[in-house]
């Protein structure tokens, strides 16, 4: 891995700024697909503390893990990821239930939980051996200038990256959307989500809990032995009292809420409250800037799905970049940024719409609203089609799917 990054150096085809999971994605599926890629951060994501960093989990499509397995990258996280099996989504005390079992459509689980860090850590192995990628030191972005030919990031101690493209991956709250001029919509939840890893009794089988209660969703998801990740939304005040309990009131709290199928509860740490907004980019493209992941649209965590929307981000732009390249076309061409936004903002709108509509239908305890979905959850339930597709969704594997997300390489 090249690592120093000078005034001057020459330019490279897209400097991708920021390294979280998104970020690291598409700089090692582009720079698989044969272009150069320099990617920033504002912090040395090999220099934090364990348990101070990004301590989530992500429920990893099948899809999403395809991408992951043909970019060299899944192979280091598939010991600690735990495969989810079943599905089952309950309705607070309700007795009504639905079930999504992997084995509907097929013998593959319906995703894996990851830890984020470790997925983190395997992106940067492979992006360290690959001689297209430069990791640069780290840096705040701070301006961007672009022209006929060039984007140009200067940093907040004067060094600059220059690219026929810059490519923002920093997150939801993006400066270089902001730097672009792309104006978002913005929808808060004042609900912020807990995030825990939970020892338990019993086994889990594979099982992946989604419990709807009138504060919000109430999830814990299998990871390998007998824990589970807690992703448990309040609004933002009840959130932030629970999250401040002692470890026994807080497995008190959680045992009230959840109930006893995995007997006894035990917080595991490190716990931590995510704050909620939905953010959604107007536009996912200006002049020579392209967005990818929470950049381009952030979401309520209700569905799990936030993550594996970025990875389409990143499968579609790399397969438009590198089929592009090998037409000889300029990367930062608006041919191929207009192409990207096409192919990508139905489905995140869709992505995003259903998700904010989700929450809205469960966050409350409106007695008819009530009723109308223990009704759709039990029709729902008996309608093996509907399910179907249902498992498809959250598979990741409905609809035409670019090429990383087949499994197949660029
Ligand atoms: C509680 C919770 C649970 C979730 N669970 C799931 C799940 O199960 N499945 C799923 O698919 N998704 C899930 N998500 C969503 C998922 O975590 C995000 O979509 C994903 O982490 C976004 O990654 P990103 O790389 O786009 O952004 P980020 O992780 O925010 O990374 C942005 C990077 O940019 C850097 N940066 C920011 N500004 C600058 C700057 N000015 N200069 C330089 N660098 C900068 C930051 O340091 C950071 O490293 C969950 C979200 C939450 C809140």
């Amino acid at each position: 891995m090249k690592r120093a990054w000078s005034v001057g150096m020459k330019r490279v085809d897209a400097v991708v700024a920021g390294a979280g999971l998104s970020g690291l994605s598409i700089a090692l599926a582009l720079a698989e697909g044969g272009l150069e890629v320099a990617i920033v951060d504002r912090s040395d994501p090999r220099a934090v503390p364990a348990g101070q960093g990004d301590i989530r989990t992500t429920a990893i499509s099948l899809s999403s893990r395809r991408l992951l397995e043909t970019l060299g990258a899944w192979e280091a996280v598939a010991d600690g990821a735990e495969p989810i099996l079943d599905i089952r989504v309950t309705d607070g005390d309700s007795p009504i239930h639905m079930d999504y079992d992997h084995r509907a459509v097929g013998d593959e689980p319906m995703g894996h939980i990851v830890v984020n860090e470790t997925l983190k850590a395997a992106l940067l192995d492979r992006l360290a051996g690959h001689p297209g990628a430069t990791v640069a030191e780290p840096g705040v972005v701070s301006s961007l200038a672009v022209d006929a030919a060039s984007a140009t990031l200067t940093l907040h101690d004067g060094r600059q990256l220059a690219g026929s493209l810059v490519i923002a991956a920093d997150g939801r709250e993006s400066s270089v959307r902001a730097l672009a001029g792309l104006r978002v919509t913005r929808v808060p939840y004042r609900q912020s989500s807990i995030v825990d890893t939970i020892g338990h009794e019993l086994p889990h089988h594979g099982l992946a809990h989604e419990r709807f209660l009138p504060g919000g969703p109430l999830a814990l998801l299998p990871m390998t032995g007998h824990r589970s990740a807690l992703v448990w939304t309040e609004s933002t005040p009840v959130a932030d009292r629970i999250a401040r309990l002692g470890d026994a009131d807080f497995a008190a709290a959680l045992l009230e809420r959840f109930g006893e199928s995995l007997g006894h509860l035990r917080p595991l740490g490190p716990r931590r409250v995510y704050p909620l907004e939905m953010i959604a980019a107007e536009r996912f493209v200006a002049d020579r800037i392209a967005l990818v992941g929470d950049a381009a649209h952030a979401m309520h965590p209700v569905a799990g799905q936030g993550f594996n929307l970025g990875l389409r981000d990143v499968a579609v732009l790399a397969e438009v970049l590198a089929d592009g390249v090998r037409l000889g076309l300029d990367p930062g061409s608006p041919t191929l940024l207009r192409d990207y936004q096409r192919r990508r903002r139905f489905d995140s709108a869709t992505m995003m719409a259903s998700t904010d509509g989700l929450v809205r239908l469960f966050s409350n305890d409106i007695g008819p609203v009530r009723a109308v979905r223990g009704l759709g959850l039990g029709i729902v339930d008996r309608i093996p089609a509907f399910k179907r597709i249902a498992i498809r969704h959250a598979m990741g594997t409905l609809g035409s799917l670019p090429r990383l997300l087949r499994g197949e390489p660029l």
